[in-house]
């Protein structure tokens, strides 16, 4: 079956991305985020929601922020027409945006927290994510959780996510250009830990940062060279590990560039 194209006009002309990318604007930014290329956009959101309900997603935080955040204003103009695809897609410095059907997983998992169990309504606390690549999915996460403090080792796309992020104004989400292999412990204890890049191991700084009742969601360097999704739970009794599905993240590396 021919593969249907999204046909919204969605044309990143001089949006913030473009204009404020590296510099300061004289004038704050207030790009057309709610212009009509988004209302077209929506009806695009919308049907790539119904998909991830049908792929299994339930939660209902999840599908909500799905839907809400623009996926298509995170990526490079020419891959527009695919950023409501179920693909992963390049963004920069060889790095890749996840599937949006990864990403709805991997938040769904961390939703799961222990400390949230018997809670469908409520939000996370703070959230440590690690890879903030072009910041779509700390947007995403800016809606399920009170804080966000996302890290990004490459300089071009830490500054990339601010320019893309800027016109967004979520309040609750803080870049930072780390190696996050440290984690961030000025915001520790987390509710939720979640990386967009894989590593031999987890790194026992995340582990100390993560709050009781709290969760950590990974890919992780399985024995056969591949990567699987590792949970993490810390309770009171101690720290629960679970290794689910293989999975494919770009490499966890060390310092920044
Ligand atoms: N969540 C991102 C996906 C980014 S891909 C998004 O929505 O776009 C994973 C990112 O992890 C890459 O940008 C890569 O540079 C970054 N990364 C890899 N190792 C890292 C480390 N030690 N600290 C911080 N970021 C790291």
């Amino acid at each position: 079956m021919a593969q249907q194209r999204p046909s919204f006009p969605v044309k990143l002309t001089p949006t913030a991305s473009a204009v404020t990318r590296g510099r300061e604007p004289a004038v704050p930014a207030r790009p057309a985020v709610s212009s009509t290329p988004s209302m077209a956009s929506e009806a695009i959101r919308a049907r790539m929601v119904q998909k991830l309900a049908q792929q299994g997603i339930a939660d209902g935080r999840v599908l909500r922020a799905m839907g809400t955040v623009e996926r298509h204003r995170f990526v490079d103009s020419a891959l527009v027409n695919q950023a409501y695809e179920d693909t992963s897609l390049p963004i920069g410095l060889g790095q890749t945006i996840s599937k949006p059907n990864v990403v709805a997983r991997m938040i769904e998992l961390l939703l799961g927290a222990p400390a949230l169990a018997g809670k469908p309504q409520e939000r996370l606390g703070r959230v440590l994510e690690i890879g903030t690549g072009c910041g779509y999915q700390a947007a995403v996460l800016s809606h399920v959780a009170s804080e966000v403090y996302s890290i990004e080792r490459l300089r071009g796309l830490h500054e990339r996510a601010r320019s893309n992020l800027r016109p967004f104004r979520l309040a609750n989400v803080h870049l930072m250009l780390a190696d996050g292999r440290l984690g961030y412990a000025r915001g520790a204890p987390y509710a939720g830990i979640i990386a967009a890049a894989g590593g031999e191991d987890l790194p026992q700084e995340w582990i100390e940062q993560l709050a009781v009742g709290g969760r950590i969601v990974a890919p992780t360097v399985s024995a056969n060279g591949g990567q699987t999704l590792v949970v993490i739970d810390k309770n009171a009794r101690g720290i629960e590990r679970r290794v689910l599905e293989a999975v494919h993240f770009v490499p966890l590396k060390s310092g920044i560039a």
